[in-house]
């Protein structure tokens, strides 16, 4: 889904997508000789068609050939017919011209009504044997490695022979790719001679890997499993996307998000202001609704992207019981069984032996403009399973925690800025919420990216209890967040009677700050407005009159040496304890 997202955002922004990696360095890790099997996020897993005949070719991601002679013959009419969209609202001549640029690539990865492909067309590498790190490499095919950033840190650690890329027919439902993995990981066991593997799982892999552990788990094949915002119960946005639900895409949170991607500390503010934001949404409404819904549709991970919910409303409209026959019945399983009982599922598999790791975020709306807590891709409650208050709001002052899942009373599993109870999470204990961070964005991020690495790795953080480095909720230390704050005498996100300072760290890589305000209902702060913060600095802030049960400071920062930009300011919330 990360990538779908970013694809967009870049084709919209014109920009290209820069990977700058730094390794993790953790000294104490230490790898325990389990493979790791590693899953990307959706439209991730490159295509080949007709394999191993002498028409083989390849369709998506890498090694896939690139059709200049089309996208030249696309481009007049895409020109033509977006002037003529302005001018007069008439679409039509835009669509063709964009249909006729990815009809061909899409054209190639139709599947049929049952949801099977039409044509001779698999992931690649798709074999256990052809797919660790090390083969590829040897075999001239490095382009094929996924998230090379993240695949960077796990091979500090781990030798690359032992590490996997399980390729997921993204365009299939999760049923049949979760039997797939449960070959795959038989495979890799069998050729590395090990009895258990890891598994790092980036969202729409994640999907894939929590269906895998719900129906196999028991099985004992899996040692650690980190599932990073993972799309279990699917995200709201791609009802967005096709037209079934909103599709408002906020320019402001799309200039941020850029920046982010771009791994750049520059303020892209202005980005936000002069985007024609209705403009956007609209053409984005109608090109996905003519020129991807057709296809998606017969994509079972389409239907498997939709929460229980939807699911039922949504086949009643789209799925024929005849035509529809097959898929019906593998996603009524994927819907009925697996997703509205997967704290079970996961529960079993932890219960024979995996330790079960996920990481969601929270703290942004959605990215289609619903009232939704989210990452910007997927809803928190879709990642984590537990429930968030309306976005933008906080849950009500009598609000008791649902406690469904965790039955223990003295586990207070509410986040700081009480808008989420992970009470209710899959696994409300070996869950990790991350406020601010976009989706799938741990490596820009400081605190989470060697977390990470740990949790796949080692057995050291064993629940969110238990390290007190590592609570269950914390806030994004990406440089571009520029400010970090919590009590000088509390875990993150807490004060207490005794606090009496506010320690603020500067994020930024690049950046001096000064501070000009920190203000709070009930607490007053002492300022020095003279101190500069080097990057990577902290400073304490005095404070007196600390009172009421949550407090909500307002951080005001300029960076030193940018005279054209205006301050920004970051809100930071916290808990009496
Ligand atoms: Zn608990």
């Amino acid at each position: 889904m990360k990538k779908l997202v970013s694809i967009l955002l870049c084709a919209a922004l014109l920009f290209g997508t820069v990977a700058i990696g730094t390794h993790a360095s953790e000294d104490e890790i230490k790898w325990d000789g389990d493979p790791v099997v590693f899953l990307q996020g959706f439209t991730g897993s490159p295509f080949v068609m007709d394999r191993g005949l002498e028409t083989e070719t390849g369709i998506w991601g890498a090694g896939a050939e690139f059709d200049a002679a089309r996208i030249v013959a696309a481009v007049p009419p895409i020109l033509i017919g977006l002037v003529s969209y302005i001018l007069g609202g008439d679409s039509g001549l835009l669509v063709s011209g964009i249909d006729y640029l990815v009809s061909d690539k899409l054209g190639k990865m139709a599947c049929n009504p049952d949801g099977t492909s039409k044509y001779n067309v698999t992931p690649y590498p798709y074999y256990a044997e052809e797919a660790s790190i090390a083969t590829l490499k040897a075999n001239d095919k490095a382009d094929f490695v996924p998230e090379q950033e993240i695949n960077g840190d796990i091979a500090a650690y781990v030798p690359e022979e032992y590490i996997y890329i399980f390729n997921t027919d993204w365009r299939l439902g999760q049923i049949d790719n979760s039997e797939r993995l449960a070959e795959f990981i038989d495979d890799v066991l069998e050729i590395t001679g090990k009895s258990k593997v890891d598994i790092y799982a980036l969202s729409h892999g994640g999907q894939t890997a929590a269906a895998y552990l719900y129906y196999h788990g028991e099985e004992g094949k899996v040692d650690n499993a980190l599932l990073d915002v993972p799309a279990i119960g699917g995200t709201s946005i791609v009802k967005g996307l096709l037209g079934l639900g909103a599709a408002n895409f906020d320019m402001d949170e799309i200039s941020r998000f850029a920046g982010v991607l771009l791994n750049t500390e520059a303020d892209l503010r202005w980005l936000g202001k002069i985007l024609p934001g209705e403009f956007l949404n609209e053409l984005l409404k109608i090109v996905f609704v003519e020129c991807f819904q057709p296809y998606a549709m017969n994509f079972g991970s389409i239907w498997d992207f939709m929460d229980v919910a939807s699911y039922t409303e949504f086949k009643e409209i789209y799925l024929n019981p005849l035509t529809n026959y097959e898929m019906i019945v593998k996603h009524d399983k994927m819907h009925y069984d697996c997703m509205a009982n997967m704290s079970k599922g996961l529960k079993a598999a932890e219960d024979a032996g995996a330790n079960i790791y996920i990481l969601a975020n929270y703290g942004t709306q959605l990215g289609s403009g619903e009232a939704i807590d989210a990452d910007f891709v997927i809803d928190t409650t879709c990642s984590s399973g537990a429930y968030t208050a309306e976005f933008g709001k906080q849950l009500p002052a009598d609000y008791k925690q649902k406690n469904t899942t965790c039955t223990d009373p003295t586990h207070n599993h509410i986040s700081p800025d009480r808008t989420v109870d992970a009470s209710c999470a899959y696994l409300p204990e070996k869950t990790w919420f991350i406020r601010g961070q976009y989706h799938g964005m741990i490596v820009r991020d400081n605190y989470t990216r060697p977390m990470i690495t740990r949790m796949l790795l080692t057995d050291t953080i064993k629940d969110v209890h238990s390290n007190p480095a590592y609570p269950q909720f914390e806030l994004s230390q990406n440089p571009i967040d520029a400010i970090y704050a919590k009590f000088a005498n509390e875990t993150s996100g807490f004060y207490n009677a005794d606090s009496k300072a506010l320690v603020v760290r500067n994020l930024s890589n690049e950046y001096s700050i000064t501070l000009k305000s920190v203000v709070a209902e009930g607490c007053e702060f002492t300022v020095d407005k003279k101190a500069v913060i080097a990057p990577g600095e902290e400073i304490e802030i005095p404070c007196t009159k600390l009172s009421g049960s949550n407090i909500k400071v307002e951080i005001t920062y300029a960076r030193k040496g940018e005279f054209l930009t205006s301050p920004f300011t970051r809100t930071v919330y916290f808990c009496a304890k």
